[in-house]
């Protein structure tokens, strides 16, 4: 048998996935690594064990398939995204941990650059905001805070790297100094509408150019793996970060085609073609993966609190034992008898944007059922994907003809067939929902001829559709009863 390798660094776990020639997974290997919180609101991980996770996980996937390096013909990475790591080129050891996504230390240095007026800049380079989010600012910490960095680094001793960047690194026996553009267009330092990394904004966050890796494509053979370790030998021929993997896994590879991950949060990406476009809507405007190279564009909102109601209703509140019970109480009842439940759990993400935003249930009667409330959880996971989705169409002002799903809780078929009523369009189930391994198999696969091309691939997926049933205008009611509910959540937290 010969495989395709897919590395999925995700933010609590690393895993490694073999794919056959068909697609099908032939085996799957996690592993957990620590999460290091050393302050209020400061999140890292340790680089080594990022690595040391990673690599036996592929240790163990192959074991499990009974497969040498040797089956192997080539491997793709698909990464957290926007986590920061700085090491010393020469010893190859890290000088500080990896510093988070979720990491928010750097907000005070955000909030003095927004004042400086530099915002609108940066939007108009990358898409992005100027947020802790993205690494940036992260990077601008490590050298401010780590003794003698600033002086290495502009000396040219120091590397930075996104979490793809410091494994193909080591992988490579550090001859690779490399990122691809999907996670280089998440820095806040590359200039997605250029096509290059920008020296106004390397200025505007004090970071010297020479850390910064060289920019590959998403499906580009990049080298061996030189390491003695795990996959020695394999060539690395894919590289994105985890959400365009996914939008790539999806094969949405034209513009109006968008996946939604129905996760902890839920994100949703839809690819808008070759033309950069600044959201309108407060979204954020990013580079997709292609094998074209030429850069590609997709727009993207995050929601914070998606499968994470469900999660709250089982450890919180006690209603359930197990996630997927959720679908058996909500199915007990008709409709949430007008309860509306709002997860502002954390505030409200896109395209709301209001962090004081407190989480709501309205509605409630003497009548009240727990089925009422788990249907009302179930629902606001899918009004707030609509109203990304709707974003999504005022933006591109063509509307979205069919939602293409993964994530944990995409396996519920309650949640997907009230997103298909509520949206009016199929909302397309693949079989496996694992759209992110998935995405970084395929651009590996794809890069070294394992798969010959993008129709070959969609003809071994299958999945299954759910239609729009329901009645239209009983739908935008529920949708306008949504919004008035959201309206009275926005701004709950902003005087407490
Ligand atoms: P992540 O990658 O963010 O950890 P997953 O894709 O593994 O998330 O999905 C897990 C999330 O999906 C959890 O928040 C869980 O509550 C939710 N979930 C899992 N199964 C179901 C289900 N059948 N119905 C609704 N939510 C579910």
């Amino acid at each position: 048998m010969r495989y395709v390798l897919a590395l999925d660094q995700g933010t609590t776990s690393s895993r490694a996935i073999l794919f056959d020639q068909k697609g099908q997974i032939a085996a799957v290997a996690q592993h957990e690594f620590p999460q290091i919180f050393p302050a209020p609101g400061w999140v890292e991980h340790d680089p080594t064990r990022l690595l040391t996770s990673q690599l036996s996980a592929v240790v163990e996937a192959l074991g499990k398939a009974g497969a040498s390096p040797s089956d192997v013909i080539a491997l793709g990475i698909a990464n957290q995204r926007e986590t920061a790591i700085v090491w010393d080129k020469r010893t190859g050891k890290p000088i500080y941990n990896a510093i988070v996504w979720q990491d928010r230390r750097t907000s005070p240095l955000c909030d003095r650059l927004r004042t400086e007026g530099v915002e609108e800049t940066v939007r108009r380079k990358t898409g992005l905001l100027l947020d802790p989010y993205f690494s940036a600012s992260k990077i601008a910490w490590i050298l401010e805070n780590v003794d003698g960095a600033r002086d290495r680094a502009e000396r040219g001793c120091l590397a930075f790297g996104t979490v793809d960047t410091w494994l193909v690194w080591n992988l490579t026996g550090g001859t690779r100094h490399i990122t691809d553009r999907t996670n280089a267009s998440r820095t806040l330092l590359y200039n997605i509408v250029e096509d290059r990394w920008d020296d106004d904004l390397l200025r505007i966050f004090a970071i010297p150019r020479k850390m910064l890796p060289e920019v590959c494509w998403s499906s580009e053979r990049i080298g061996r793996v030189t390491a003695p370790l795990g996959p020695a030998g394999v060539e690395i021929a894919g590289i994105a970060g985890d959400q365009q993997a996914a939008l790539f896994g999806q094969l949405c590879v034209r513009p109006g085609e968008a996946k939604c991950t129905y996760g902890t949060g839920c994100f949703l990406l839809e690819h808008i073609g070759d033309a950069f476009r600044l959201s309108q809507q407060r979204l954020l405007t990013t580079l997709a993966c292609t094998t074209t190279r030429k850069p590609r564009y997709a727009l993207e909102g995050s929601i914070f609190i998606g499968g994470a109601v469900v999660q709250w209703l089982r450890d919180n509140m006690r209603f359930i034992s197990c996630a997927p019970d959720i679908e058996s109480v909500a199915a007990g009842v008709p409709d949430s008898n007008g309860v509306v439940l709002v997860p502002a759990f954390t505030g409200l993400g896109a395209p709301h944007w209001d962090p004081y935003a407190g989480g709501m249930m309205i509605g409630i009667r003497r009548d009240t059922q727990i089925g009422h409330i788990a249907r009302a959880a179930i629902e606001s996971i899918a009004f707030q994907v609509a109203d990304v989705l709707r974003a999504m169409d005022a933006d591109t002002g063509i509307p979205c003809r069919e939602l293409r799903v993964d994530g944990g809780a995409a396996a519920n078929d309650l949640l997907m067939q009230f997103q298909a009523d509520l949206l009016g369009i199929p909302v397309c189930r693949p079989a496996m929902l694992e759209s992110t391994a998935q995405g970084a198999a395929y651009l590996a696969g794809l890069a070294t001829g394992f798969w010959s091309s993008e129709e070959e691939i969609a003809g071994m997926r299958g999945g299954c559709a759910f239609r729009p049933k329901a009645d239209r205008a009983q739908m935008d009611a529920r949708f306008a009863r949504w919004h008035n509910a959201v309206e009275r959540a926005k701004g709950w937290h902003a005087n407490s």
